[in-house]
């Protein structure tokens, strides 16, 4: 199939766009490159540079690539920059993203892959989570993605737009060409890596009074390959669903930084901080309903093998893409 990617020069983006090549897929990558990098790229695709926010832009790269799906990784994906500047959110994830909907629709596309988040689901009722829960965002980030996945359910009323929901917990890990960089990382595994690679002194935990076994938040990490095979599995469904995505494990964030020091063999100090704005204590992923319905499993369940991919990475690239 040849399919259209947003954000594919971003971290989940590249290493789903070199999946589906590598699976005998098109790629056409659109991406303005604020958060993305050029080199990100796969060389095998077709790369435009634009804006979601520029209605013509994206237009007019939909209507020429021709796509007969379109995967939409393009987004903001910071709870506490969500907790103070929730207007770039709901402009970016939201409205950005609907001239790409428009876009998709105005082309004849009819297949839609939508990165949308456990953060949809806010402070859970139950672990492990499974799609009945009820969604109730406690951060502006989950509540741009629940409102996009509003938006799509009545696209696919309307306009007969099947889209799959894939609802990540935390993706993890790296592929061998393709890794973790952000320009201000704010991320837990590369952070911990950092301080691994003499880069960053200390690694801050955000708090440690959370109602769980060790006082950190816990969050199941999800490797990159799983998640990017779920993605190819989503392509067959020929009507609209909604996934959650993990690996069904959750790990505290001192947990995280326990199997880091095993993998790197650095000491890793760590410094207790301030709880982190819009954080849910446990995030936890059911994955039964994408498993008994599309065949999905995880291949890399543990998180070791999961931080060893990402710390092969991030030695190799130690400043990332460079740019
Ligand atoms: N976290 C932390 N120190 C860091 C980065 C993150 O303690 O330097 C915590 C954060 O509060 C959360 C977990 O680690 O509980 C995972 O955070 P991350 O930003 O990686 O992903 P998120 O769950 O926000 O999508």
């Amino acid at each position: 199939m040849h399919i259209f990617v947003t954000g594919g020069a971003g971290y989940i983006g590249s290493i789903c766009s070199e999946e589906l090549i590598n699976a005998g897929h098109k790629v056409t990558v659109f991406d303005n490159l604020t958060e993305g990098h050029r080199s990100a790229v796969d060389k095998r695709a077709q790369f435009i540079q634009g804006d979601l926010a520029n209605r013509e832009e994206i237009f007019a790269a939909v209507a020429g690539a021709k796509p007969e799906a379109v995967m939409h990784f393009a987004a903001n994906a910071l709870v506490a920059e969500s907790m103070t500047n929730p207007s770039k959110y709901f402009r970016n994830n939201v409205a950005s993203g609907l001239n790409l909907l428009d876009a998709t629709v105005d082309a004849g596309v009819k297949k839609f892959i939508f990165s949308s988040t456990c953060a949809t689901y806010g402070t859970p009722e139950k672990i492990p989570m499974d799609e009945r829960l009820i969604q109730k965002p406690i951060n502006p980030y989950g509540q741009s993605k629940l409102m996009f996945e509003q938006i799509l359910n009545w696209y696919d009323k309307i306009h007969g737009l099947v889209y799959v929901n894939l609802r990540y917990f935390n993706a993890a890990g790296a592929s061998v060409q393709f890794g973790e960089d952000h320009r201000i990382e704010t991320h837990l595994i590369p952070n911990v890596l950092k301080v691994a690679l003499d880069q960053k002194e200390k690694v801050e935990i955000y708090g440690e009074n959370y109602a769980t076994p060790d006082g950190t938040c816990i969050r199941d990490y999800i490797h990159i390959h799983d998640l990017a095979a779920a993605h190819m599995l989503a392509l067959g469904r020929e009507t609209s669903a909604s996934y959650n995505l993990g690996s069904g494990e959750g790990f505290s964030v001192r947990q995280v930084i326990d199997i880091a020091r095993k993998v790197t063999g650095a000491p890793i100090p760590a410094v207790v901080k301030e709880a982190r704005a819009g954080d849910p204590p446990r995030l936890v992923a059911s994955s039964h309903k994408i498993t008994s319905e599309l065949g999905w499993r995880p291949k890399y369940p543990r998180l070791q093998p999961i931080i060893e991919s990402a710390w092969a990475w991030h030695q190799k690239h130690p400043n990332g893409y460079g740019d």
